[in-house]
């Protein structure tokens, strides 16, 4: 008879492991073991500092202290991701968080939008987002925020220092009684049946568990090298394999938002925290060497450079199983879909939210199993195609990597959502999983320079000056709500959040 699982052993200590470790402590309280175990001398891969608005989801699922968090992490207020140069070299727009319009009456708001603009009687889509607004502006709004007030409509993520996150997640995990286990594990040892019996640390220590979770990073050395689950390239659509990052020091305010600079060979990344800026450039070796990719990173920073450039390879893609048998792998050892959408960290939350539905007992049914690995995989395809679309929809063709990706096939399911907007501007009907919502997927295509041929025509029935007249005055609230909300550094300190 099956039993239920008393004891899991969280395997890597980065921000997987230890999101891990939190959240299964939490559902599971005394009736479960949990430990982790990491190694100080193998070390994090210290990147991950830009987060989605679900990560407040995953705050209140264990229950964090979001002040203490912040001013622990070093964290600011993210309100959305700036594009520089993507659609063309000349171009920047704005993914921002939260939704466009505000009046529920309109209508699909990209509907009512696109019929006036098609009259010259709409402004920019930056007008009708009050994140846009605020981030521009330089001000955040309230983190819990009444829904039924103005400021209601921000949705707001964090930028944080991931070494730090990783050792505030420990505490807190140490607190609610994970137990933390130091050491290089040395072999993973499986039963005859092929099920992970026990992992054997440096000095002939071994640690048992009934589920194992490989937060091992990029090696996977649960799910990959014991259980050969497989790894699916992503390569052909997705072409960034090489990262380097380096920090600098803060100048001037601190912005609320990722920017996201395309670049010769790949993008950069800048990610404002409270001591310091992160940056990197995410790049494809096809097209960029590692120095060139390194003095290009270095020569565009705001501040000056704190540390000597860190390299990092990849490559794009997902593990064939993302559990098998009683492993079920999160974070970098899952997969990796690169950073352009801070949506990482986001996929460990997905993934722990379906290990919690599918939580299985000693009998590890294969059904449950099989269900578990087919939603995750659609959540990160969902991920991946909006990821692509960056990419597909670029009109840059000064160098070789922008010709390529243009030019690149794209999967079939992106193919559809690209040609239906192009087509008669419709964004297809998300399903309850999609994380991306309309207001992303309009922000990107819009910005990237799509016009749609035609509309849906039902939305020229109305009457155009109603529309307009509402349109204009959600642009006049949005402007003047931003305006007087408070700037991003004052409110960090106000806050109790920064020092
Ligand atoms: P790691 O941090 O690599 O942790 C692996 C753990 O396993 C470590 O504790 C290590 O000690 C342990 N370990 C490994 N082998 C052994 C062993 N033999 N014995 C014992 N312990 C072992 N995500 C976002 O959401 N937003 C971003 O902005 C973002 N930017 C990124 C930029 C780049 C260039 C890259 C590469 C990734 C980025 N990510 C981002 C992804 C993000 O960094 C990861 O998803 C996140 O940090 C989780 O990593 P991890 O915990 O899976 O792996």
């Amino acid at each position: 008879m099956a039993e239920p699982i008393r004891s899991i052993l969280v395997v890597g200590g980065g921000t997987a492991g230890w999101m891990a470790a939190a959240a299964l402590k939490t559902a599971t309280g005394p009736y479960c073991r949990v430990r982790l175990v990491e190694s100080d001398d193998i070390g994090i891969v210290g990147v991950g500092e830009a987060t989605v608005p679900t990560i407040r989801d995953f705050n209140r699922m264990i229950g964090l202290d979001e002040v203490a968090f912040m001013r622990e992490t070093k964290a600011s207020l993210k309100l959305g991701i700036q594009f520089v140069g993507w659609g063309s070299e000349n171009t920047t727009y704005f993914h921002p968080f939260g939704a466009y319009g505000a009046a529920r009456d309109l209508g699909d708001f990209h509907q009512v939008w696109l019929s006036l603009r098609a009259r010259g009687m709409a402004s920019g889509l930056d007008a009708y987002s009050l994140c846009t607004q605020a981030a521009y502006a330089g001000r955040v709004g309230p983190l819990n925020p009444d829904p039924r007030t103005p400021e209601g409509l921000i949705a707001s993520a964090f930028h944080f220092d991931a070494g730090l996150y990783a050792l505030h997640l420990r505490k807190v995990c140490e607190a609610k009684g994970v137990e933390r286990v130091e050491g290089k594990i040395v072999e993973v040892i499986q039963r005859p049946d092929g099920f992970v019996d026990q992992v054997r640390l440096e000095g002939e220590r071994t640690l048992d568990a009934d589920l194992f979770i490989d937060c091992t990073g990029f090696r996977g050395l649960l799910i990959e090298g014991a259980l050969k689950a497989g790894y699916e390239d992503w390569s052909h659509w997705l072409p960034m394999n090489r990262a380097v990052a380096a920090p600098c020091a803060k100048v001037g305010p601190i912005t609320p938002y990722t920017r996201a600079t395309a670049d010769a060979g790949g993008w950069r990344w800048r990610i404002p925290l409270q001591h310091r800026t992160g940056n990197g450039y995410v790049y494809s070796s096809q097209f960029i060497d590692e120095q060139a990719a390194a003095d290009r990173l270095v020569q565009t920073l705001d501040g000056e450079l704190l540390a000597e450039p860190r390299h990092l390879r990849f490559v794009t893609g997902r593990r064939k199983a993302y559990w098998a048998k009683n492993v079920v792998a999160l974070g970098l050892s899952s997969g990796f879909i690169e950073p352009l959408e801070s949506t990482s960290i986001h996929l460990v939350h997905v993934g722990l939210n379906r290990l919690l539905q599918h939580f299985p007992d000693t009998d590890f049914s294969e059904a449950n199993i099989a269900a578990y690995n087919r939603r995750v995989g659609r959540d990160v395809e969902q991920v991946r195609d909006f990821v692509i679309l960056h990419y597909h929809l670029t009109q840059r063709q000064d160098a070789e990597l922008w010709r390529y990706v243009s030019a690149m096939p794209i999967p079939d399911s992106l193919a559809e959502r690209v040609e239906l907007y192009r087509e008669r501007g419709i964004l297809l009907p998300l399903s309850a999983d999609d994380y991306f919502s309309p207001t992303s997927w309009l922000a990107v295509m819009n910005g990237q320079g799509v016009e749609p041929r035609a509309h849906n025509p039902l939305y020229d029935l109305n009457n155009p000056q109603t529309q307009a007249a509402q349109l204009k005055r959600i642009e006049e609230a949005f402007a003047d709500v931003a305006a007087r909300l408070p700037l991003h550094d004052d409110f960090l300190r106000a806050s109790g959040m920064a020092e």
